[in-house]
């Protein structure tokens, strides 16, 4: 009977330092959060690997998997079969195991590594001579050391010997938590859903803000946001979605205010507000899926009229990317096909016929003045609501 176990390997290089051990726990406490659906296991950690070892029969080592790879701060995953550390029982494990992986491949090379120092054979010793084994049991298979389809494994390690063949990316970056808090601004679209993951995975955790301009966006556009936000935490962990309404701004901009200011106007309030909303719920940045050109109000100009709202770091993660980019990691990350439901969103309604592209600030601030800003910054802070919405793994 072979016992399987997972094999979570964190990158060496973010690891670095004083805070290594804090990052460990961090990754291994969020590890058994996460197994608590998926059964018994014993989760442990050592040499930069943290270990998720089945206890019984029932434990649901796929489910765990699924789970396990979505855990920022974890680079590589793998799937092993465990045994003794001495030769014999390598082969053995080698010749029952390996084959179900071999369907399609026609080369193959064996990586060994021997972290337990005290084995008899060192690592080209121990690859030989499972090299030997796998083309005795799979015998239509080449060896290819420099492009194989499919590399197989042996570690001798701390608490057994490991055999896996192929090795799965785990989901990058560093562990939420390590780097602060920010507040994703989380419209409907599919975007910010995006910018909010990209940032996760350089451990922020994250709070968010949505704006609806309810009865001009419905009851399903802030569920659809709220099933984004749902999404998104399977990475992040829970998020605190704060719902802020804008109706009152928005009804006041288009009575007072020249049309092609509206958009910036609005994003002017919405970033205040948001910063506000950050500094009670201590986050220390803002977070906005903008991407440089893709419409009037995400050019340099644009943006920095934006940004002149507010005194807090912005973070745009999109900036730079195509939207066809940033749809890849949509469907990636599974918020893709919520995101394209056709919901309004706020920047939606009352959209300038001819925003301005190359906006000045001083006009833009002459059309703000006309406008109690700070009085309707207050009346809206009054409206914010807060929405829990929790990982489910
Ligand atoms: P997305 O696809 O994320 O909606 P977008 O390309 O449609 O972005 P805009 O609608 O101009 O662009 O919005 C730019 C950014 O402003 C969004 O990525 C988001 O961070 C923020 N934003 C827009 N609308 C809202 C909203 N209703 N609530 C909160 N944030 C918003
Ligand atoms: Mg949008």
């Amino acid at each position: 009977m072979i016992k399987e176990i997972l094999l979570c390997k964190y990158g060496e290089i973010v690891l670095k330092g004083a805070n290594r051990k804090y990052f460990e726990d961090m990754l291994c406490k969020e590890m058994k959060k996460r197994a608590r659906g998926y059964g018994n296991f014993d989760i442990y950690r050592a040499q930069s690997t943290i270990y998720i070892d089945p206890k019984d029969e029932d434990a649901d080592l796929d489910g765990m998997f699924e789970a396990a790879s979505k855990v920022f701060g974890i680079v590589a995953i793998a799937r092993a079969a465990v045994c003794e550390k001495d030769m014999a029982a390598i082969t053995e494990t080698v010749k029952s195991y390996i084959p179900q992986f071999m369907d399609g491949k026609r080369t193959f090379k064996v990586e060994a590594k021997r972290s337990d120092k005290t084995f008899a054979l060192d690592s080209m010793e121990i690859s030989r001579e499972i090299g030997g084994v796998v083309l005795e049991s799979c015998p239509r298979l080449r060896v290819d050391v420099h492009k194989p389809d499919i590399t197989v494994k042996v570690e001798i390690r701390e608490f057994g010997a490991y055999v896996s063949a192929g090795q799965f990316k785990g989901a990058g970056g560093m562990p939420v938590g390590t780097n602060g808090k920010g507040l994703l601004l989380l419209s409907g679209g599919i975007d910010s859903p995006v910018a909010g993951y990209m940032m996760a995975k350089r451990g922020v955790r994250l709070d968010a803000i949505h704006f609806e301009s309810f009865p001009y966006t419905s009851e399903r556009a802030r569920e659809k946001v709220l099933e984004l936000a749902s999404i998104v935490a399977e990475y992040s962990g829970d998020i605190f979605v704060h719902v802020v309404s804008l109706t009152h701004i928005q009804e006041e901009l288009v009575k007072a205010c020249e049309e092609d200011y509206f958009t910036l106007l609005l994003r002017r309030y919405m970033m205040t507000i948001a910063e506000r909303v950050a500094r009670e719920k201590e986050c220390l940045a803002l977070i906005t899926g903008e991407s440089l050109g893709q419409v009037a109000s995400q050019t340099m100009q644009a943006l920095g009229v934006t940004d002149n709202a507010v005194n807090m770091p912005v973070f745009r993660p999109c900036i730079g990317m195509d939207k066809e980019e940033i749809v890849s990691i949509a469907r990636k990350i599974g918020t893709f096909e919520t995101s394209i439901q056709p919901y309004e969103d706020c920047c939606t309604v009352f959209t300038p016929k001819h925003p301005k592209t190359k906006p000045e600030l001083e006009k833009v601030k002459a059309q703000e003045d006309k406008l109690d800003f700070d009085a309707l910054v207050e009346e809206a802070m009054g409206t914010l609501y807060t929405v829990h919405i929790k990982a489910e793994y």
